[in-house]
């Protein structure tokens, strides 16, 4: 099979090649998954959570030098790739906890009781966008682990480095071979055959919403359970009486996080009308103060986007003549730069407002009361995310709970932690990742009856 050579998005300069999973090899590695499955769900519980504790060791020690992978490979801030590959060593750790505690009930009936048990699925293929290329590994991966299934990665073909390296890291760790395989390649080829193959029983799929609905309906074929995670629209929602210094101090951290390429980004900022004005004034000096740049630097805190061809059409959204209210900065020269921009005031049926850019470009509009904020934000497709702005408790939480998405914040900028659930109302997703019940997802449950009348 051909190599991909993976550039780095701030020099444009090759980085490394990677050899492409052929379907052959899929198949082949679905086989090495399938004959280490029955081992794996009856290794010990606390075995299981041993090795996991081992793996999530071992990837703790290779921090530096994944996030170094990320850096060069995907563009991500120093800073940034460190707490990245950071959070696969806690996701691994706190589902490590997992195995001991899969416990099913029993249930009294007459003549006997019921008991249940929670059964590893089978296979389950991990399906990752390039956009967190760690993070959404680790969410897919560490769970499925736990509850007992062998699992087959195939990262995004433009970000497979550091994927690549955890899965040499699980085997050091002591995980038995087969049971995590990571298969770098193209969706077309990798994916498809994952979703097509009979023997992987679970899809977990984050990526664009358009090859979600293309992968839901690959798996209806077969019954395939599937997780999707997919893209998002998110409003910022800042009323009147909110502390604006925070909300305009954050708002550039919620809408150019990871360059905007955040399926959780707050790319709507919609702000009462009678602080539009005093709104834009404060957020115009923190966008302007947002380090945009090499990304190696300690002191980045946003880098270039993922490729040139994104780029474009990021800067699609943003034509001659689009209204932008104001702009940082970036770097001239090589390199996939694109300054955060702001757009205010913008029309609701302006691409921009609509549709996800996936880059730094966020709408800035009024709104006048809570009811307007409300049916704004809800006004999309999607559900992913958003924030709420407000001193007054009661409003807080009606419009957390107006607001039809998944994971809300309210007076602050973040809504993501592994200990709670993740996840899109709408077509921002279906089924929820992480938090306490994401074993539900990645077991069966069975139910059997014991006579006990003689
Ligand atoms: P894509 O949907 O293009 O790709 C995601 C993954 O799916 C890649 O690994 C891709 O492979 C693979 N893929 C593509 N086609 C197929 C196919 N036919 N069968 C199986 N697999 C396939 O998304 P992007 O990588 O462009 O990621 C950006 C999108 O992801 C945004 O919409 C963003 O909102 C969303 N996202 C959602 C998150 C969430 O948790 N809700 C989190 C992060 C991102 P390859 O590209 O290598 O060919």
């Amino acid at each position: 099979m051909p190599a991909f050579t993976v550039l780095n998005p701030a020099t444009e300069e090759p980085v490394a090649e990677v050899e492409q999973t052929s379907a052959e090899e899929t198949d082949a590695a679905i086989a090495r998954a399938v004959a280490a499955q029955a081992a794996w769900r009856m290794v010990a519980p606390g075995e299981r959570a041993a090795l996991l504790r081992a793996f999530a060791d071992v990837v703790g020690a290779h921090i530096g030098e994944l996030a170094e992978l990320e850096t060069a490979g995907s563009g991500h801030p120093a800073g940034q790739a460190r707490w990245e590959a950071g959070n696969v060593r806690d996701v691994l750790r706190y589902y490590a906890a997992a195995p001991e505690r899969l416990c099913g009930k029993q249930i009294p009936v007459p003549g006997g009781l019921n008991v249940t048990f929670h059964e590893p699925i089978g296979v389950v293929g991990v399906i990752v966008p390039w956009n967190f290329p760690m993070p959404i590994l680790g969410w897919g991966v560490a769970p499925a682990l736990a509850a007992g299934n062998p699992v087959l990665a195939k990262p995004a073909e433009r970000t497979p480095l550091t994927a690549v390296r955890i899965g040499e890291l699980a085997l050091e760790a002591g995980l038995p071979e087969g049971v995590f395989q990571v298969l770098p390649g193209k969706g077309s080829v990798v994916g498809q055959r994952l979703i097509d193959h009979p023997d992987v029983r679970k899809i977990v799929f984050t990526g664009s919403s358009e090859v979600g609905r293309e992968i839901m309906a690959g798996c209806a074929r077969q019954v395939k359970r599937v997780t999707m995670e997919l893209g998002g629209k998110s409003a910022n929602i800042v009323f009147a009486d909110a502390d604006l210094e925070r909300a305009a101090a954050t708002a550039p951290v919620a809408a150019f996080d990871n360059a905007g390429q955040d399926c959780c980004a707050r790319s709507r900022i919609l702000v009462q009308r009678e602080v539009y004005g005093r709104f834009l004034e404060l957020l115009e000096p923190a966008v302007k103060a947002v380090a945009v740049g090499d990304p190696a630097r300690e002191d980045t805190e946003m880098g270039p986007l993922i490729s040139a061809e994104h780029r474009a059409k990021v800067a699609s959204y943003v034509p001659d003549g689009a209204p932008v209210a104001f702009r940082g900065s970036a770097p001239d020269g090589a390199g996939y730069w694109y300054p955060p921009t702001v757009l205010a005031p913008v029309r609701l049926d302006d691409p921009a407002y609509v549709e996800e850019v996936f880059g730094p470009v966020v709408a800035v509009v009024p709104f006048e009361d809570e009811a307007q904020a409300v049916a704004m934000a809800n006004d999309t497709p999607y559900g992913l995310s958003g924030s709420v702005w407000t001193r007054d408790v009661g409003r807080a939480i009606r419009v957390a709970r107006a607001v039809e998405t998944g994971n809300l914040s309210v007076n602050s900028h973040s809504s993501v932690r592994y200990w709670t659930p993740f996840g899109g109302f709408k077509q921002s997703g279906l089924g929820r990742e992480l938090g306490p019940d994401a074993l539900d997802a990645f077991t069966e449950t069975k139910n059997v009856f014991i006579a006990t009348d003689q």
